[in-house]
């Protein structure tokens, strides 16, 4: 027969083994109820990477958590810029552009990059094209001696650009003589979709990456509604926005002459090229900015449909269901597609705006 003593000592153990279970239940809970209910930690970093100011903000529970994704990103982003840079020599683009027997291996992340702006090309049909880098040495724009070329440099400089003359293969880099790679136009969108997933792998759920203006974001605001993000009016300083996006997990990325450009003899001179003619292109657009969740497709589309000007640019937004805000050169217009509309409002009552596809006035 069991003792009393043996008895009441049992009940206690459930007793203990309630209460215990309970304790670890709410220490479980506590994070998520403080993640839920208090003002999410800020953190962020500021840093002159990839020729322009990058700024990442991270929101979370957990501040040393976030630091360090914060120093990991900022690491990745030197990683990434040493293999794609043209301006540093030991970088994988670099060894691709010295070599002259036109095969190079290179890495994984390299023989991506290259294919997918091969593809990019193709879709802009030369318009976007990643094989610019001799025309782009030529100008020198954005450098401390921009120049007018000679039309017989610039004629011999065209002869190496042209995307079909690449290609990727088992790792190798296959290219034709003298062609030489530039990922100007591409490598802060392709850069900005491997620190998304980067941070998200960490498990942050709301963040800003911007690089230099080719913005990205994660999840919602720490409000828990869409971003409202700002798109610059290409004829006022940085930060007057013409319009506001409300979006989230999403890239929104722009592209106009405002950005690197240099005025010689009342002309200026700005750092998108017509692939055709080697000159900046002559375009219709005063900027191109792209919505996509692939911050590379919305970087390296955007300078193409820049170069290509309103009609062409309409087109292809339309036959890719594409998301994108033009501004005419004059900014009196800005024409966007259908499904961003409700998502997108106005700042500036001097604009008119238009649906692409919908009206031609
Ligand atoms: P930014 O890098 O200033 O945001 P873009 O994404 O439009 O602007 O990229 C412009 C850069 O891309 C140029 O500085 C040059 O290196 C390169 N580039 C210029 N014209 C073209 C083109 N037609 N196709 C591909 N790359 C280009
Ligand atoms: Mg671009």
């Amino acid at each position: 027969m069991p003792s009393f003593a043996s008895l009441s000592f049992g009940g206690n153990k459930k007793i203990y083994a309630a209460i215990i279970a309970s304790l670890l239940i709410l220490a479980m809970l506590v994070p998520s109820l403080r993640e839920k209910y208090s003002e999410p930690v800020k953190a962020e970093r500021e840093s002159y990477k990839l020729g322009t100011v990058v700024r990442l903000t991270v929101y979370g529970s957990d501040e040393k958590k976030l630091d360090s994704a914060l120093t990991d990103a900022m690491n990745e982003i030197d990683r990434l810029e040493g293999l794609f840079s043209v301006n540093i020599p030991s970088s994988e683009i670099s060894k691709v552009n010295s070599s002259k027997s036109g095969r190079v291996k290179v890495g994984r992340e390299c023989a991506d990059i290259t294919s997918f702006s091969l593809r990019q090309a193709k879709m802009t049909n030369g318009a976007f094209d990643p094989t610019i880098e001799p025309i782009v040495k030529l100008w020198g724009i954005g450098t401390d001696s921009p120049r007018v070329p000679s039309s017989d440099e610039i004629k011999n400089a065209l002869k190496y650009v042209d995307y079909k003359k690449i290609s990727v293969k088992d790792g190798f880099i296959i290219k034709g003589e003298g062609q030489k790679l530039d990922m100007g136009a591409a490598a802060k969108g392709w850069i900005a979709d491997r620190l998304a997933e980067m941070l998200k792998k960490r498990g942050i759920k709301s963040a800003i990456i911007d690089l230099g203006g080719n913005l990205s974001v994660i999840g919602e605001s720490p409000k828990k509604r869409p971003w409202k993000l700002g798109l610059q009016h290409p004829a006022k300083p940085r930060g007057e926005y013409f319009a506001i996006v409300e979006a989230s997990d999403t890239s929104v990325v722009t592209s106009g002459p405002y950005e690197r450009n240099f005025t010689k003899d009342g002309h200026l001179y700005h750092h998108i090229f017509d692939t055709k003619t080697g000159y900046p292109a002559e375009s219709d657009l005063a900027s191109v900015t792209v919505i996509s969740q692939n911050s590379a497709l919305a970087d390296t589309l955007c300078t193409g449909l820049f170069a290509m000007g309103l009609e062409k640019a309409s087109e292809l937004v339309l036959s890719e269901g594409v998301s994108a805000v033009f501004v005419s050169k004059d900014y009196k217009n800005i024409y966007i597609t259908k499904d961003i509309s409700s998502a997108l409002s106005l700042k500036d009552d001097t604009m008119k705006l238009h649906i692409i596809g919908e009206s031609k006035n």
